[in-house]
């Protein structure tokens, strides 16, 4: 049994000793078969809400109509679900109401596909009434029961469908692929919240492309609730004719960790502008924190990689003597870390590398990093303090803006750091 599954165990047998059953289930059972990484661990039982608020000290009524408690346990949170069923579908949406029921296996019917719908006693037995380690074993993505009902029942589905089989590299069961194509248009009554975080899953899985050219065959990205950029529904239609890997950045967006560098790759690539961009964030729901940051990538992303194209290597190897082909990538790159801090820049230069593939330039950067003289104010020779004393003047916002003016000279080789010298250019600056 997993790590992670062994640090939950003392849940599942705090149920079943209070005569519950108790049973981990869908993806971090999954997960443990295929021998993934686990992320989170949900568990499934016949306790009501109620009763699984009373076995435990700490718990959270994170859905409690839905039938789910959070259960904190040692450093871990658990989503603890009571057994149901889903009955009254309403219009392809999540159910509205669902109905607690004492047997696993009912329990597992209302789940979507095959692999998501078995469970782990605490014993490690695995309960698999659908077939679902076969398909798992034959990679096959398979609705559990009827795909015309299921995908019908809720249109997320067929999201979610593509989402497991690009992450997982798997086929769609014929029959489920047909129901799929056939009901894409029903996607048009889900939330976008919910296809948003799906999207989210598969931007940051382990092969974008891959799903992107399963999202444009199914038909699917044309029927969202909330309209996406047209560039995006044409150019996921390319990828599915296999042009996709005549864009270099795409190739690449798998090897970039964080998934705000993908989304920002992926605008870049698609060649979306600013506007663009923000219609595609703003449809999926994204907050508005997350959309401001999104945008601030995509800027810096912009003007390094205009610098590293624009970039010649030269022979020299004094550092930070700058060539006139040098001079354009060396602003951009240390106003970035000036405004930005060097751990966020050097992380945003790496994605602008890997998905212009300028080695030469990032060499050359990576010099640029080592030998850099400072990085933050709190690098230079002098202080607010020194200055302050200096020119007897009230501080206010005025002080750290000189502060950083000062900064900037000395990076820029204009002025020496030496508290000497960064004086009298303050004194030089205020008057
Ligand atoms: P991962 O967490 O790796 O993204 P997962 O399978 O755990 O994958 P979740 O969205 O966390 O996906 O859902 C947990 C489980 O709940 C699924 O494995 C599945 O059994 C069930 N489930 C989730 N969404 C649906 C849905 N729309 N319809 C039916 N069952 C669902
Ligand atoms: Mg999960």
């Amino acid at each position: 049994m997993k790590e992670a599954l062994r640090l939950a165990l003392p849940v599942l047998q705090k149920l079943e000793s209070q005569g519950y059953e108790a049973v981990f289930v869908g993806g971090c059972v999954r997960d443990t078969i295929m021998g993934r990484t686990l992320h989170d661990v949900d568990i499934a039982t016949s306790a009501t809400p109620e009763q699984v608020i009373a076995s435990f000290p700490r718990t959270i009524p994170t859905g409690l109509q839905h039938g789910t408690i959070t259960v904190i346990h040692g450093a871990e949170t658990y989503e603890v679900t009571t057994y149901r069923t889903e009955t009254a579908y309403e219009q392809f949406r999540r159910p509205a109401q669902v109905q607690f029921v004492t047997e696993h296996e009912a329990d597992l019917l209302r789940r979507d596909f095959t692999i998501n719908a078995m469970a782990m006693r605490a014993d490690g037995t695995v309960v698999d009434p659908f077939g679902g380690m076969q398909d798992l074993q034959d990679r096959i993505i398979r609705c559990v029961g009827d795909a015309d009902a299921r995908l019908q029942e809720d249109a997320l589905r067929m999201v979610r469908a593509i989402r497991f089989a690009s992450e997982f590299n798997m086929r769609i069961a014929p029959q489920t692929w047909r129901a799929l194509k056939q009901h894409s248009s029903l996607l048009v009554h889900v939330a976008m919240e919910r296809v948003g975080a799906e999207a989210d899953k598969m931007i940051g899985g382990s092969s974008p492309i891959r799903a992107i050219a399963w999202m444009a065959a199914s038909g699917l990205l044309k029927y969202t609730k909330r309209q996406l950029p047209e560039r995006i529904v044409q150019a996921a239609g390319e990828y599915e004719r296999k042009r996709i890997h005549a864009v270099p950045i795409f190739e690449q967006l798998n090897k970039l960790d964080q998934i705000d560098d993908r989304w920002a790759g992926l605008c870049m690539g698609l060649g979306l502008g600013a506007d663009e961009a923000f219609r595609l964030f703003d449809a999926f729901r994204f907050s508005t924190v997350r959309t401001q940051h999104l945008k601030t990538v995509m800027q810096v992303e912009n003007d390094m990689q205009q610098a590293l194209h624009s970039y010649q290597p030269m022979n020299s190897s004094d550092s930070l003597d700058l060539s006139q082909s040098d001079q354009l990538l060396f602003q951009t790159w240390m106003e970035t870390i000036l405004t930005y801090g060097k751990d966020a820049a050097a992380s945003w230069l790496r994605t602008a590398a890997k998905t212009t593939g300028s080695n030469a330039a990032m060499d050359k950067l990576d010099d640029w990093l080592q030998t850099l003289p400072l990085s933050t104010v709190r690098d230079l020779a002098i202080g607010g303090a020194d200055i302050l004393a200096l020119l007897q003047k009230p501080s206010g916002p005025w002080l750290g803006q000189l502060l950083n003016e000062l900064l900037r000279s000395v990076v820029f080789g204009e002025v020496p750091n030496d508290k000497k010298r960064l004086l009298a250019e303050a004194a030089r600056r205020q008057t």
